[in-house]
Formats: structure tokens, C-alpha cells, sequence
């Protein structure tokens, strides 16, 4: 046996004795392509290390936030300095004003923003704050579109709970999951119906605009733009969930992408460099219903956590640099062609496409449109891909149910040996 899968198998045996499948996040497990989650101990740049030092192209980038790679030096230097001047104050810093003013500035539908420390936290506030602000109760909330692990939004949810074959997850009790409708993405005949039966009672209407729990699936502009008129006509609130999509899609996130406006955005990952940090925010009149101002409670002891706003602030300056969207976009557009070319020249049925620095690969003859063509690709090619590549030293995110992630810290060389690898792959199948 190889010692490096000796040790990730000794850690992983030994997690799991304090550790409910000794991962803190579901995926991580390797739950669905099998075999032993590799332990991670360094990362720098694009590369990984596992706990044996075997080295890997990561093309998770920790789910999202590592827009810039990993250990970026300037990073680095923001997050030492904040850490000189004290951890945590529960007291308000102009950094956080800062914060807010690069949000609102980079996203307009932003009027005012508030700082949170995940995701969860981000989507379960703006659905209450939806809920409050309309005095509506219903949810309506798209197949496979993961928002977090909050109860109203654990209905028929994507990533981990797809990888895992749950659509919803026991303890989230049929009383509080009867407040969301759950609708297939990219549907807009079936959106024209629910908002024909419940228009009066509809508090919101939650989606990824650029879905990547569900692998890499963007919404049809039409219908994002169909989703926005309805809400409009019906004084529903539009939340574009763009803790995944937001600065990764592009600085205008997907709601600049596609021209479409929402009333609430929440945002996570990319803005926190790494750190827990995520925010919600949206027309004024609808946050000024927030505490202290208003009746729709939350806060958070760390919400807005100095370290956290130091690394979110500098990574959101380095990517305001010319020309950084266009170079990550070339260099994600560039792995997407040399995978289709793989597969084309071994007549293997995959696909890939990519927005920004988002990607999708499926194993299967078209791109997907919804949900349904994305059950459909085959699983079990995924797998042996997955691991091949593993071995190989490519880190893929370890479910056919999951985007991939490019940094700026990957180069043509990274993306060229990745499809070296996969064509290596395709020609024995
Ligand atoms: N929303 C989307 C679109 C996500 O992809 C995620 C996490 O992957 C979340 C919300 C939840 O974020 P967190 O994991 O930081 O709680």
C-alpha cells in the first residue's frame, strides 16, 4: 500500500471516532465516488498537500473562496496586520465599513449590506428578512438549488444532499418545510403556475442564478428575467443567492451577467478570502426592516470579524485588477477546451462548460439544461475519473454534483498537465 494512502487512511479511521463520518462538511467524505478523503496539511498557490505531502492541482479552491489561490502573499500581509491589532471586538471597525462600501459599490442592487460569518447564515437571513418585510410566508425555491442548511431552505436541496441521495434532511419538520415550493430550475411555465395559485401568500423567491450544487448549471437568461417580472408584478422578493456565483461569474456577479436586478443578494466564499465571512443585502427599504432598525431580527458575535474583513477586503481589491476577470476566464476557457478535445479525440460522451471561473463536466453526450439531463449523466464514469485524476494528482471536487473552481494562481502549464492527464484517462476507456 502507498504511504500516502496509508496516512489519509489512518487519519480518516481515526477522525471517525470523534467525528460523525470524521469530516466537518458531508462532501468532504468521499461519500459518493468511495475511497478515503485525503487530509489536507498545506496548500500554496494552486497546488495541495495531503498529510503524506503527495501534491495535487486543486480545482476546488475550498469550495469557492480561493478566487486568488492559495497563501496569496498581499493576503497574507492584510490578514497579519488586522491579527496585530486585535482578533475579534464585537464592536463596530471601519473596516466594516469599508466592507460595506466595496459591496454596494461593486453590486448597486446593494443599497445596504450586513456582514454575517457563512452562507447559511447569509440565505436564512435574507429568507426572513423576506418573510418580514412582505408579512407573506411562502418560499418558492428551485429543484437541486443549495442555500445553505437552514430548515426552509433543506427541501429538496443540491450538493451534499443530492451526493448523498437525500432530497431533504430528517429533523427539518414537514411544518416548516410546507412553507417552501419547490420548482424545477429553468422552468418558467411551472413558475407562472405557482405564482398563479399562491401569488398572495409568496414572501420570496430564492435562487442560485448561476447553479453550482447541482454541478455547473446556468439559468436561462429568459427565465431570470421572467422570475423577475413576476416577482415584480406580485411584490414577491427576488433573492439571488450568489454565495457561490458572486465573483466568480465576474465583479458584477450574475446578476451583471445577466442584467437582472434582485432585491436581496447574498454573498459568501470569494468575499471572505478564505475566512468565515458572508454578507446579505439590498434596496434600502427592505433592510432598514433589520434590527436594530427594524422588526427582523439577527446578529452574530462574529459577524464582521476583523481577520475575516481584512482578508475579504484585500482579495476584493486584487480582483478589481485589468484584465483579472478576462486572464481567469481565458485560463478556465482553456482547461473547458482541452477536456472536450480529450474526450472528442477518445470518443468518450463528456462534456464541460464554464462560466467565468465556475466549471461543469459531464459525462454525457450534451450540456445539460436542468436538473433532470443532469441525473442523467453517468455516474459511474464520473467516479473512475474522479480517482484516476486523484491519483494522478488532479483535485477534483469528489461529486459529479459539484462546479469546479479555477484561481488566478493556476497557469497553462497546471491547465495543460490537467488535460494531458484527462486525455491519458479517456484513451484507456
Ligand atoms: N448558498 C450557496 C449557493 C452555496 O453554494 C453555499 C455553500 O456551498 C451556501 C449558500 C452556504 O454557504 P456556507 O457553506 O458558507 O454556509
Amino acid at each position: 500500500m502507498n504511504a500516502s494512502i496509508d496516512r489519509n487512511q489512518t487519519l480518516f479511521e481515526r477522525a471517525q471516532q470523534t467525528i460523525p463520518g470524521g469530516v466537518n462538511s458531508p462532501v468532504r467524505a468521499f461519500g459518493s465516488v468511495g475511497g478515503t478523503p485525503r487530509f489536507i496539511s498545506r496548500a500554496q498557490g494552486a497546488r495541495m498537500y495531503d498529510v503524506n505531502d503527495k501534491e495535487y492541482i486543486d480545482y476546488i479552491g475550498s469550495w469557492g473562496p480561493m478566487i486568488l489561490g492559495h497563501g496569496h502573499p498581499t493576503v497574507i500581509a492584510a490578514v497579519s496586520a488586522a491579527l496585530q491589532s486585535g482578533f475579534s471586538f464585537g464592536a463596530p471597525t471601519e473596516a466594516e465599513v469599508i466592507m460595506a462600501e466595496t459591496l454596494t459599490r461593486l453590486l448597486p442592487s446593494m443599497e445596504q449590506v450586513r456582514l454575517v460569518s457563512s452562507g447559511t447564515e447569509a440565505t436564512m437571513s435574507a429568507v426572513r428578512l423576506a418573510r418580514g418585510f412582505t408579512g407573506r410566508s411562502l418560499l418558492i425555491k428551485f429543484e437541486a438549488c443549495y442555500h445553505g442548511h437552514s430548515d426552509s431552505l433543506l427541501v429538496k436541496a443540491g450538493s451534499g444532499l443530492l451526493t448523498f441521495g437525500h432530497p431533504t434532511s430528517a429533523g427539518v419538520l414537514d411544518d416548516f418545510a410546507k412553507h417552501s415550493l419547490v420548482l424545477p430550475y429553468n422552468d418558467i411555465t411551472a413558475l407562472e403556475v405557482a405564482f398563479k395559485e399562491h401569488a398572495a401568500i409568496i414572501a420570496g423567491v430564492i435562487i442560485e442564478p448561476v447553479a453550482g450544487n447541482m454541478n455547473l448549471l446556468p439559468s436561462d437568461p429568459a427565465f431570470l428575467q421572467g422570475l423577475r417580472k413576476l416577482c415584480t408584478q406580485h411584490g414577491a422578493l427576488l433573492i439571488f443567492d450568489e454565495v457561490m456565483c458572486g465573483f466568480r461569474v465576474g465583479l458584477s456577479g450574475a446578476q451583471g451577467h445577466y442584467g437582472v436586478t434582485p432585491d436581496i443578494t447574498t454573498l459568501g466564499k470569494v468575499i471572505g478570502g478564505g475566512f468565515p465571512m458572508a454578507a446579505f443585502g439590498g434596496r434600502r427599504d427592505i433592510m432598514q426592516t433589520l434590527a436594530p432598525v427594524g422588526a427582523v431580527y439577527q446578529a452574530g458575535t462574529l459577524s464582521g470579524n476583523p481577520v475575516a474583513v481584512s482578508a475579504g477586503l484585500v482579495t476584493l481589491q486584487l480582483i478589481q485588477a485589468p484584465n483579472f476577470y478576462t486572464e481567469l476566464t481565458q485560463r478556465t476557457q482553456r482547461l473547458i477546451d482541452g477536456l472536450n478535445l480529450a474526450a472528442q479525440k477518445s470518443g468518450v460522451a463528456f462534456c464541460a462548460q464554464h462560466l467565468g471561473s465556475m466549471f461543469g463536466m459531464y459525462f454525457a453526450d450534451a450540456i445539460p439544461k436542468n436538473y433532470a439531463d443532469i441525473q442523467k449523466h453517468n455516474q459511474t464514469r464520473f467516479k473512475q475519473f474522479f480517482h484516476a485524476m486523484l491519483d494522478r494528482g488532479i483535485y477534483f471536487a469528489p461529486s459529479a454534483f459539484e462546479a469546479g473552481f479555477m484561481s488566478s494562481a493556476h497557469t497553462a502549464q497546471d491547465v495543460d498537465a490537467t488535460c494531458a492527464a484527462a486525455a491519458e484517462i479517456f484513451s484507456t476507456w
